[in-house]
């Protein structure tokens, strides 16, 4: 179903010449009356917005559609580029994709942002100054989602990070804190450990943070980042993360403030960006009028903004602020001592709707800056000298000796390239392992060009076809390099 309506705003405020189109879709559960609600508020607010309508989510699914949306739902998409998105139900089992991780994915939305500001003592926090953003990496890392079964007991998740897809979210937080006005980027990463992939987010944290000398930055290991974050949030401002470390620590950040129901969140991409409440579609109280709207309301100021509906969304978010001050709460964050009046969803918005064009009177009412940032355009580097100094092959074996595999393994020596090391779930094993370690069935063995001299891809080649003659089950390799001269791999673990 297609439907398109544009608003006719009565309001003063704003006079944008033309309507920006915008997809929206109402979703499931509570998501048509949170959606109704909230574009009541827009359209009351002056926003000037041209809606087409798509379906996605339950009855997509269930239609057959594994995806949970249609080939013209990705049209209205491609062509509108801006996306306001109501919560989903998806279907339990049946291999139903996350329609979330593929719309990130589809319409390369590589940033993650979501604000987590506390509304002391409207609504209760253990932490009342907390006002941070979390700008999460929202493509790569272990969400890339390539895993493989590699023996009867070893599995694995790849870990990619790349050099432009840092550049990019890191710059990103650094551009939307210049914007909004904050003071600091914090970075957490666990580059003590993942030296080549946190390491690298990390670099490049360091080399883009000189290039704005006007914002404070530091980095933090991301489990004493998240220990701080989660017992004293007012220490940071904007944080910015990998994707699983952004995943997990967004959801706390949002929980600490007082309510998961109250945030949204952006996903941005170079031409594309759809928005959205963090919960879901709270299915058990579905067409109740109980729903609290905000949640889908904070995720509209934020695409406002994004398309330079600044005003809006300040009066908007100005409004909310001051209902929410007045005690005028739904059933969710409704609290006797603190509350004044319990209101259902559509109530909530008419509220809103009286108090456009009200500031809050106690907390800080909102200021956004004008316009949006771009980004500048990503440069490769200068290929590096690369140089081939070894293999890893990863060889699946039951017998759990690694003195009796080293033996095996050494038949495969040859005059340029010899077995260095036997590593078991990353520690080494052979030579002079120890007893005590426990070993599983996935062992990598690690062959280096002899006194750390360059070796040539045909001794691999020589090397692999050795092992098939010997029956060793080699189930993958993984080249060694070194990039203008600096190795470019890990250690084992106790090497
Ligand atoms: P949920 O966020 O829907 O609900 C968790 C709890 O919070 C429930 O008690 C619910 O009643 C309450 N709640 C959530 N939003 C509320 C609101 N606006 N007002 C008042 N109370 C609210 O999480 P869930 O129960 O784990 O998931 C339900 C469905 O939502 C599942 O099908 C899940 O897949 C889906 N989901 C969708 C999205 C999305 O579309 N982005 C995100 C998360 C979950």
């Amino acid at each position: 179903m297609e439907l398109s309506t544009t608003f006719q705003s009565d309001a003063q405020v704003l006079e944008a010449p033309v309507a920006t189109k915008i997809t929206i879709a109402r979703g499931d559960g509570i998501g048509p009356e949170i959606m109704e609600a909230t574009l009541r508020i827009l359209q009351a607010a002056g926003a000037q917005l041209e809606l087409e309508e798509i379906e996605v989510g339950e009855q997509v699914y269930l239609s057959g559609n594994t995806s949970g949306i249609s080939k013209e739902a990705w049209q209205s998409l491609i062509r509108n580029k801006i996306f306001l998105k109501a919560p989903i139900t998806t279907p339990q089992g049946g291999g139903y994709k996350s329609l979330n991780v593929t719309m990130r994915k589809t319409l390369g939305l590589y940033a993650n942002i979501r604000p987590c500001v506390s509304l002391h003592p409207f609504i209760a926090t253990r932490h009342p100054k907390m006002d941070v953003v979390i700008v999460r990496e929202n493509e790569e890392d272990l969400y890339a989602g390539i895993e493989h079964q590699q023996t009867d007991e070893v599995v694995q998740c790849l870990k990619l990070i790349s050099r432009p897809g840092c550049e990019r979210i890191i710059r990103y937080a650094f551009e939307y804190a210049r914007q909004y006005g904050r003071r600091k980027v914090s970075c957490f990463t666990k580059d003590n450990i993942m030296k080549q992939t946190d390491g690298l987010f990390h670099r490049i944290f360091d080399k883009i943070a000189s290039e704005y000398p006007d914002i404070r930055n530091e980095h933090l290991i991301v489990d004493i980042g998240a220990a701080r974050l989660a017992d004293a949030p007012e220490l940071f401002d904007v944080v910015v993360m990998p994707n699983l470390y952004g995943d997990i620590l967004s959801d706390v950040a949002a929980q600490i403030t007082g309510s998961v129901g109250l945030a949204g969140s952006a996903n941005i991409g170079e031409s594309c960006a759809m928005f959205e409440a963090i919960h879901g579609s709270a299915p058990s109280i579905a067409g109740k009028n109980e729903a609290n709207p905000s949640g889908l309301l904070q995720a509209a100021c934020m695409l406002l903004s994004h398309i330079g509906q600044t005003e809006v969304a300040q009066r908007v978010q100005n409004a909310w602020l001051r209902t929410l001050e007045e005690g005028i709460h739904t059933a969710d964050i409704y609290k006797e001592g603190v509350s004044r009046q319990r209101v259902g969803t559509q109530a909530f918005a008419q509220a809103v709707i009286e108090r456009l064009g009200q500031q809050p009177a106690h907390i800080r009412a909102v200021q956004y800056a004008a316009g949006t940032f771009q980004l500048p355009p990503y440069t490769p580097q200068l290929p590096a000298k690369k140089e081939l100094l070894g293999v890893d092959v990863f060889v699946h074996e039951h017998s759990r000796d690694p003195e009796q595999l080293g033996r095996r393994l050494q038949a495969l020596n040859t005059q340029g390239l010899r077995l260095s090391m036997i590593t078991n779930r990353g520690v080494k094993v052979w030579p002079e392992g120890f007893e005590q370690t426990f070993c599983t069935d996935h062992w990598r063995c690690r062959f280096e060009g002899t006194e750390g001299k360059p070796v040539e891809k045909t001794q691999l080649l020589a090397l692999l076809g050795k092992a098939l003659e010997l029956e060793i089950d080699v189930i993958k390799t993984e080249n060694l390099y070194s990039f203008n001269g600096k190795r470019a791999y890990s250690l084992g673990q106790g090497q």
